[in-house]
């Protein structure tokens, strides 16, 4: 599962899920307005007391303060007795001030709703406190919690848990959850589409730098990602010098501009790959122009002078958008570029998004990619489309063994300005095998049928003297890795936290 990532580092552990949303309506027995409003502030003064209580770190300091600024506003106090006025129950009366007051605070913008989702967790409290329901017990042992989203409140209280990491369906890495959680250090991946299928005690691996959340991972997973907690704690200080004496680049691989700060943190030299589908997934709409030049330009600020290759929208087919018209026939229909054929205002207004950031950032080096091409014909569209907008160096991606056949290749390398090699697909239609076998990605790329494959991309882009790198998983291996460099690859890029471990066995 994918979204974006907060912080840095890798967790590993059990789930524990926790949905937020589950009110179990109650009333005071018998509670006139008069007893309820009493039974209220006491409520409203007992949350405060708790929050009184917290130790915010300093990032919280001022998310907390403003909350019990809320709790003791004269103004929420006269919305209850309006609501007990009118007959509303306690429960009600609280839960519809508190709405009333997220809601005013939201139309001031979107720069406050965070704020109004804020007032809304203070609302939750205060209704536990009414009911007398007590806080959540969290585990002796370590654990990842799984939920839909997390408040300020909340997180404070988890700091001093054995909390390890943090998934949330919902949320954006912006958002004061995002914020608070990357100040206590606590690996986070916000806003991932499927988390509610997580169940309490599935054991996860959760990759922040790169936006990965692995379910029940297999041991090949387990190994290559105990190996990079170990070697991350241990190397932290030589771990760019060495990338240095390496004779490829090492890029990151990042699903969100939230990532790039603990990409740079792992020494990547730029960024091999930027899937951008986070921002469409999920969505009712295709993100708009300003949306995705806000985005892409956050990324770019990141990576001044560096290579930052961002690739257009690649769909796959279980992932059907409902504004997306979808391609009737095919091999590979509804996938990467023929998806994009079929919407060409879709393509062409990210396109024009990322030549605007660039245009905002000049110094970053900004290269765009197609992935899943699978004609010569493809490409040159592409490329062409690229260069339209300003968008000066376009390449493509390999993916696919129909473009690998020699007459193609070559087709295809005269046309772009540089190569990637996504070895994940490449493996499974090269070997018409089903992608979730997850020894794919790992394993079963060393399979000779498809390193000759990878080896003859690789001579072609050296023999026109154009870039190609990897950015398929197979590029963290260390075993792959030597055989690709040994192959003349320009690049590899992999998930930013597995970088350290990279350059350890292959210096
Ligand atoms: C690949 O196929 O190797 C690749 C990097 O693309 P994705 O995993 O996003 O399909
Ligand atoms: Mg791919």
């Amino acid at each position: 599962m994918v979204g974006a990532g907060v912080g840095s580092g890798i967790a590993m552990g059990p789930a524990l899920t926790l949905r937020s949303d589950s009110y179990i309506p109650w009333d005071i027995e018998g509670a006139g307005s008069n007893r309820g409003l009493l039974a209220i502030k006491e409520a409203l003064h007992d949350v405060d007391q708790d929050l009184a209580k917290l130790e915010p770190n300093a990032e919280a300091i001022e998310i907390i303060e403003a909350l019990r600024l809320v709790l003791r506003d004269p103004e929420l106090l006269a919305s209850i007795k309006e609501f007990l006025a009118d007959g509303a129950n306690t429960q009600r009366a609280v839960s519809g001030a508190f709405r009333e007051a997220a809601t005013s605070l939201s139309k001031l913008g979107e720069y406050f709703s965070d704020r109004a989702s804020d007032v809304l967790e203070l609302r939750t409290k205060v209704i536990d406190k009414l009911a007398g329901r007590k806080d959540a017990v969290w585990p002796d042992e370590p654990f990842i919690l799984v939920t839909d989203n997390l408040g300020p409140i909340e997180i404070s209280k988890l700091a001093d848990s054995k909390i390890v990491g943090l998934v949330t369906s919902s949320g954006s890495p912006a958002s004061h959850t995002a914020i608070l959680a990357r100040a206590i250090g606590l690996p986070t991946v916000v806003s991932v589409l499927g988390a509610e299928l997580i169940a309490s005690g599935d054991f996860l691996i959760l990759d922040s730098s790169c936006g990965q959340v692995f379910v029940g991972p297999d041991e090949i997973e387990l190994s290559q990602y105990g190996q990079a907690m170990e070697v991350n704690l241990l190397t932290k200080s030589i771990r760019t010098v060495a990338a240095h004496e390496l004779p490829v680049k090492l890029y990151a691989n990042l699903g969100s501009s939230s990532e790039a700060l603990s990409a740079r943190d792992f020494g990547a030299q730029g960024v091999g790959l930027f899937r951008t589908e986070l921002l469409f997934l999920g969505a009712k709409e295709a993100p708009s122009f300003q949306q995705q030049v806000l985005e892409y330009s956050r990324l770019l600020a990141e990576f001044p002078d560096q290579v930052v290759i961002v690739r257009v929208l690649d769909l796959d087919t279980d992932k059907p958008l409902p504004f997306l018209k979808l391609v009737e026939k095919g091999k590979y229909a509804n996938r990467g570029f023929q998806a994009l054929l079929a919407n060409p205002e879709v393509l062409e207004t990210q396109l024009l998004a990322l030549a605007k950031a660039q245009e905002n950032y000049p110094q970053a080096q900004l290269w765009v990619m197609a992935p899943m091409i699978t004609s010569a014909q493809q490409a040159k569209t592409f490329i062409e489309m690229a260069h339209l907008v300003g968008l000066s160096t376009a390449g493509v991606m390999i993916e696919v063994p129909e473009v690998c056949e020699m007459s193609v290749l070559e087709d295809i390398v005269s046309e772009v300005d540089f190569l990637s090699i996504g070895t994940n697909d490449l493996t499974q239609y090269t070997l018409d095998k089903d992608r979730l076998t997850s020894q794919l990605a790992v394993i079963d790329v060393r399979k000779p049928e498809v390193m000759k494959l990878i080896e003859r991309v690789i001579s072609s882009a050296n023999s026109h003297g154009k870039p190609v790198g990897i950015c398929g998983e197979a590029a963290g291996d260390p075993e792959s890795a030597q055989k690709f460099i040994d192959f003349g690859v320009s690049s590899l890029s992999v998930s930013p936290a597995l970088l350290p471990g990279l350059v350890e066995q292959l210096t």
